[in-house]
């Protein structure tokens, strides 16, 4: 599994997400940047910073 932490991008925030490829991973990291911190734009870089951030978790688990 891919694991995004959003307070790896956004200090304070406990939201995650986690799913079996990237681009899923990325598609609800943006979501939940519009929805909760009101990015109305998202852009280009920040999807970049988000999949920088992707971790793999199955070492973890
Ligand atoms: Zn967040």
């Amino acid at each position: 599994m891919r694991l995004f932490e959003c307070g790896t991008l956004v200090p304070g925030c406990p939201w995650h997400t986690r799913a079996d490829n990237d681009a899923e991973v990325v598609r609800r990291a943006v979501e939940h940047m519009r929805d909760t911190h009101g990015e109305t734009v998202i852009r280009e870089n920040m999807v970049d910073n988000i999949k920088a951030r992707i971790v793999d978790e199955t070492q973890a688990a």
